[in-house]
C-alpha cells in the first residue's frame, strides 16, 4: 500500500488520517505528547498567584504541556494546543459553520458538512445549566437587539457538568476533540508517533519523497507517496519555510480581549464557557472566564468566583507573517478601532447589569485561531492545491482560510480537511 505521512494531529490532521487510512498506510507525526487533561486543583494554583511565581503566561507549559504559549507583537500572546488532538483538546467545543469566504471563491463544502453532522454530535440545549448572571446577560443582549444565540457545542453536552474546565481538557469526556478521529484511524491500522516534530518535507522535481522528523536527539526519515501538512496556522508555515516554500504574510489570529468586573459570587469560573454569543460586524462577544488572565494578569488577582467576564473575539486583518521562524503580528489601526468599539458594547452590557464603567478591568490580549498563510484562491477551488507545493504535498489546516473568521473555526477546518482527503483518495 502507498504510504502517507500526516504532519499534526489536530482538527485537519486527524480528519485526513481517518479518511486516508486504508487507501494509504498512514503515519501521523505529532510534535507534542499524548494529551492529558490538566487535573490539578485550580484553587491550589490560584493560591500560587500570591507568591509572584506566576508572572509569565508561557510558564503554563511547565504544568500543562498540552498548551503552548508564545509572544507576538503589541503585548499579545498566542495560544495553541501541542499534543495528540492539537488545539481541539483545549477548545471550548463551539461548533459553527463559517465557510462564507470559501463559498465566495467557488468552494462548496455542503457534502462535507453533511457528513460531519452525521458523525459529530452537536448540542445547543444547555441553557438549563447556565448560571443566573449568564441568563441575565443573555436577556440584556436581547434587550439591546443583539440577537444572542446559544452556542452549539461539539460532544455529548447534554451530560455537561458545567465545571468550566474545557480549555484545560474536559475531565469528563464530554467535549468532542479530534482524538476521536485519531482513534478511528488507529483502529483501522494507522500509526501515531507523538514527540515527533517534522522538520522539513524533502522534495525534488516537484514531488515530495518524504519527511525528516526529530524525535528527541534522533533525526528520522519517513518516506512518503503523499504528505499532508496539518501542523496548524503557525506550525505549517514553519515546516514549509524550512522546506524551501515561502508562505504569504497574511497571518490572522482572531485576537481575544476579555472585559471583566467583580460581581459577587457569580461563579463563572465554574460554568460552561461561551454558552452564547452575539455576532457583531467583525467580532463576537461571549461570556468566558479567562483562566490565563486569572493566573498571570495582576489585574485579575481577585477571587475567581467573583469575576464575570465577556470575551471579545475579533476578525483581524490578515497582516502578519514569519521570517526565519520568527513571528510578526500586531494589531492594525483598523483592528484597534474595532476592538475599541467592541469594548464600548461590553461596557454597555455591564452598565445594564448594574456595573459602572469605572469598575471594569481587562484580560491579557491573546489569540488562538492562527491561520491564513497559504490561503486558498478561486484558482484552487477545485484542486485545494497551491502551485508552490510539490504535487503530492497538500495542506489541510487553518492555513487555508482566505480571511479571518473571528469565529470558531474547527468545524470548517474539518470540512476542508475532509475535502483534501477526498481529492487525495481520488488521485491516489
Ligand atoms: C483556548 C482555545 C479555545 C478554542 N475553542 C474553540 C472552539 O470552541 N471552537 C472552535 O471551532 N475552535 C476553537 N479554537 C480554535 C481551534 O482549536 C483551532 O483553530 C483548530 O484546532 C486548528 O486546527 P488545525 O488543524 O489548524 O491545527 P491544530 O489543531 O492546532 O493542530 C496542529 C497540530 O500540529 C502539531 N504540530 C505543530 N508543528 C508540528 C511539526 N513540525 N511536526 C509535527 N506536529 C506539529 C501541533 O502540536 C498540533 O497538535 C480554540 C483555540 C484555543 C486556543
Ligand atoms: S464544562 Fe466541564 S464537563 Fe462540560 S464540556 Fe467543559 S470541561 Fe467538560
Amino acid at each position: 500500500m502507498n504510504k502517507a505521512v500526516v504532519i499534526g494531529s489536530g482538527a485537519g490532521g486527524a480528519m485526513c488520517a481517518r479518511e486516508l487510512q486504508g487507501k494509504y498506510q498512514v503515519t501521523v507525526l505529532e510534535a507534542g505528547r499524548a494529551f492529558r487533561p490538566f487535573n490539578l486543583n485550580l484553587d491550589l494554583i490560584a493560591g500560587f498567584r500570591r507568591t509572584g511565581l506566576l508572572f509569565d503566561a508561557r510558564e503554563i507549559g511547565w504544568i500543562f504541556p498540552a498548551m503552548r504559549i508564545r509572544r507576538a507583537g503589541a503585548g499579545m500572546i498566542l495560544v495553541n494546543g501541542h499534543g495528540s488532538g492539537g488545539t481541539t483538546t483545549i477548545s471550548t467545543g463551539n461548533a459553527l459553520r463559517r465557510d462564507g469566504a470559501l463559498r465566495a471563491l467557488g468552494i462548496d463544502l455542503d457534502e462535507e458538512f453533511a457528513g460531519l453532522s452525521g458523525e459529530i454530535p452537536v448540542f445547543s440545549g444547555h441553557q438549563k445549566i447556565w448560571r443566573r448572571l449568564t441568563a441575565d446577560f443573555f436577556s440584556i443582549c436581547r434587550d439591546m437587539g443583539l440577537d444572542p444565540q446559544a452556542m452549539p457545542k461539539m460532544g455529548d453536552y447534554e451530560h455537561c457538568r458545567g465545571c468550566g474546565r474545557c480549555v484545560l481538557g474536559c475531565p469528563h469526556g464530554i467535549k468532542w476533540d479530534s482524538r476521536r478521529l485519531l482513534e478511528q484511524a488507529l483502529k483501522n491500522g494507522a500509526r501515531l508517533l507523538t514527540s515527533h516534530r517534522a522538520e522539513r518535507v524533502v522534495h525534488e522535481k516537484g514531488r515530495a519523497s518524504g519527511v525528516l522528523a526529530r524525535n528527541g536527539l534522533r533525526q528520522k526519515w519517513f518516506p512518503a507517496d503523499l504528505v499532508i501538512l496539518a501542523a496548524g496556522g503557525l506550525g505549517t508555515p514553519k515546516v514549509l519555510q524550512d522546506s524551501g516554500v515561502d508562505c504569504d504574510a497574511t497571518l490572522f489570529v482572531d485576537p481575544v480581549l476579555c472585559v471583566a468586573a467583580e460581581m459577587e459570587n457569580c461563579q463563572q469560573n465554574r460554568e460552561l464557557p461561551m454558552p452564547f454569543a452575539v455576532q457583531m460586524n467583525g467580532y463576537i462577544i461571549s461570556p468566558y472566564f479567562d483562566h490565563l488572565s486569572f493566573f498571570f494578569n495582576r489585574e485579575w488577582r481577585r477571587k475567581a468566583g467573583n469575576i464575570y467576564s465577556l470575551m471579545i473575539k475579533l476578525a483581524d486583518e490578515n497582516r502578519g507573517g514569519m521570517t526565519g521562524g520568527r513571528l510578526r503580528k500586531t494589531l492594525t489601526a483598523a483592528d484597534r478601532e474595532r476592538l475599541e468599539q467592541a469594548v464600548g458594547t461590553c461596557a454597555e452590557m455591564f452598565q445594564r447589569a448594574g456595573v459602572d464603567k469605572s469598575r471594569l478591568f481587562f484580560g491579557t490580549l491573546n489569540a488562538g485561531h492562527p491561520g491564513g498563510m497559504l490561503p486558498l484562491t478561486a484558482a484552487q477551488a477545485k484542486t485545494f492545491h497551491d502551485p508552490r507545493l510539490p504535487e503530492n504535498l497538500f495542506v489541510a489546516d487553518a492555513s487555508l482560510f482566505p480571511t479571518a473568521l473571528g469565529n470558531p473555526p474547527i468545524l470548517t477546518i474539518l470540512a476542508m480537511a475532509k475535502r483534501v482527503a477526498r481529492l487525495c483518495r481520488q488521485a491516489g
